[in-house]
């Protein structure tokens, strides 16, 4: 799960990491009420969505720019109706944009230095490290690709956490000197406490910066938190935005069923990620395009079937359906109920293909049998797949 930069102020706050006050509007009046209440001749307007890249995005109104500087409270307003309700298009967001539905007015900020500064954890160790560099402000897969050596990578050990010397080795590899030596590994220790105490999988803050009268404060905020332990935060949890997320999948989320929207034209349900894996492979094989992974999980109800079914099957981007059942606890017959009452509330007009096996397979396919409904069975993984990318080729030539 991701949360907006207003939100990670917040935590931000409540960990000591040092950034510059800010508040959220939803309306421009309110932004005008929050540059009142900043109380400050320099302010700032950011557009509030789950992606990078605003300062050089481009509204679809042509307005440019989801970060503006500006001095009054009625500049911040009238900044921020050019940028409520509107789509702002940025390197991260592809070419359909993200819908603005709040901005964060902050106290503006001058910038002497700007550096990049991430906690993540490290596939390769399963642990945490910090990654900082000296060119902030810019994206850092540049840098990453034409710069190497201007990035640094400190691993730390996941049960010691984040030392205090290794705070300052990086302090001191940026070129910190005196007072922002200081408040550099300050910040970088309490971002630390903030990475492991809200189980974030990232903190990502580009630029980092140093203000002309010497003040190290975080100016951006990009999160990502390990979405199997937000049990253990409902206030982040409450932070969730749905309207950023893909409404498919968070339609799955309500049934508990797993779901990654893709581009191709073939729906996937199955059960299990491995079984998800290997069948989205082989659809692929086959010459075909996964359109999504859909696992119902192990042990799925008739209605979790159903409501699978029903999400697959109102995205207009889907030509054909593949279900590929291995049923070890999964009882086939509650998926074929599930499969069958679904695809009469909904009428099916597409070509199924559905393999099942194991646990009450004879009762299972019966039921499909006797169901009326025009569906392919197949016998194996690849005779499945093979089937259902001939049908889509078919229905679609
Ligand atoms: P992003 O484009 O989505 O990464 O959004 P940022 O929060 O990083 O803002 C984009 C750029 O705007 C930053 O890299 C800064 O250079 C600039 N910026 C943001 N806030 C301020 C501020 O308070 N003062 C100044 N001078 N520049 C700012
Ligand atoms: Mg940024």
């Amino acid at each position: 799960m991701n949360i907006h930069e207003f939100q990670a102020k917040e935590l931000f706050v409540k960990f000591g990491v040092a950034s510059a006050p800010g508040r959220v509007a939803r309306t421009p009046a309110e932004a005008e009420a929050a540059a009142q209440e900043l109380k400050s001749s320099d302010l700032v307007v950011k557009a509030q969505i789950h992606a990078g890249g605003r300062g050089k995005g481009t509204f679809k109104n042509g307005f440019k720019g989801g970060v503006h500087l500006c001095k009054t409270p009625a500049e911040a307003k009238e900044l921020s109706s050019k940028m409520l309700g509107q789509t702002l298009v940025t390197h991260q967001t592809g070419p359909e944009g993200k819908m603005v539905n709040q901005v964060l007015i902050a106290t503006g900020v001058d910038i002497a230095k700007e550096y990049y500064l991430a906690i993540l954890t490290d596939r390769a160790t399963s642990a945490p490290i910090v990654i900082a560099s000296t060119e902030g402000g810019v994206d850092i897969e540049t840098v990453a690709e034409k710069t190497p050596d201007k990035i640094f990578h400190e691993p730390v050990h996941p049960l010691l956490g984040l030392q205090p010397y290794q705070a300052r080795k990086i302090a001191g590899l940026l070129g910190f000197q005196g007072a922002q030596f200081r408040q550099f590994s300050d910040l970088l220790l309490a971002l630390y406490r903030l990475f492991i105490g809200c189980d974030c999988s990232m903190v990502e803050i580009n630029p980092l910066v140093v203000t002309p009268d010497g003040k190290v404060l975080a100016l951006d905020a990009k999160f990502n938190f390990d979405d199997n332990a937000l049990f253990r935060h409902p206030d982040i949890l409450a932070m969730r935005d749905t309207n950023e997320e893909d409404p498919r999948e968070v339609e799955a989320s309500k049934f508990g069923l797993n779901y990654i929207g893709l581009d191709g034209n073939i729906a996937c349900l199955v059960n299990g990620a491995g079984l998800a894996m290997a069948t989205m492979d082989i659809i692929q094989y086959a010459g075909g395009k996964p359109a999504n992974f859909l696992d119902v999980g192990g042990g799925a109800s008739k209605d979790q079937v159903s409501a699978a079914f029903k999400i697959i099957l109102a995205d207009p981007q889907v030509k054909g359906i593949l279900v590929n059942i291995f049923g070890g606890i999964m009882d086939c017959n509650v998926i074929a109920t599930g499969i069958v009452a679904a695809a009469r509330e909904i009428g099916l007009k597409i070509p199924l293909v559905v393999r099942l096996e194991g646990n009450n397979v004879a009762a299972g396919k019966t039921t499909l049998a006797d169901s009326g409904i025009a569906i392919t069975s197949a016998e194996d993984l690849a005779d499945a797949a093979k089937k259902i990318v001939a049908a889509v080729a078919a229905a679609t030539e």
